[in-house]
């Protein structure tokens, strides 16, 4: 299978699909999930046009891995979580439905169970409002 330039996060890359934006540098790019299986969810993808962890470029990963442990951190001090859970999935067999890389970053308490995978649409404001607190976090 080759990288499908039409996948919504290459469209989310080049401005021709909305996002909620959390942080972007040259690398790496970061925005709320609309189906988030808990409050908070976020996504870190690289701008390289990268399947799956298999195609990656190790220095691109690399860049996504700083960006996923900066904005992690955030993630964790918004939302005021004790734990963050990190998800990859590489594949159709493994659960991928987009294939351009990307990290989930899932804000965890103790007895909040996720939702299912991409279960549904959220409320675009409090995605608006989330994507704020993240940022504010990244700013302090
Ligand atoms: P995967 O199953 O490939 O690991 O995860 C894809 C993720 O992308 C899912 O969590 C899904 O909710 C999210 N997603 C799908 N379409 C969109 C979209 O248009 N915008 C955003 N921000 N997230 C999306």
């Amino acid at each position: 299978m080759t990288y499908d330039n039409d996948n919504i996060f290459a469209k989310i890359l080049r401005g021709e699909a909305p996002s909620f934006k959390v942080y972007e540098d040259d690398f790496s790019l970061a925005f709320m999930d609309v189906m988030p299986q808990v409050q908070g969810h976020t996504l870190v993808i690289p701008k390289d046009p990268t399947q799956d962890i298999f195609n990656a470029d190790p220095i691109i990963l690399g860049h996504t891995m700083e960006t996923v442990q900066k904005v992690g951190a955030a993630v964790k001090e918004a939302f005021d979580v004790p734990g963050i859970m990190l998800a990859q999935l590489n594949g159709k067999a493994a659960g991928q439905t987009v294939f351009h890389l990307h990290f989930h970053i899932l804000p965890r308490t103790d007895g909040v169970d996720l939702k299912m995978h991409a279960g549904g649409m959220a409320d675009f404001a409090e995605l608006e409002l989330h994507a704020q607190r993240i940022k504010a976090a990244l700013d302090s």
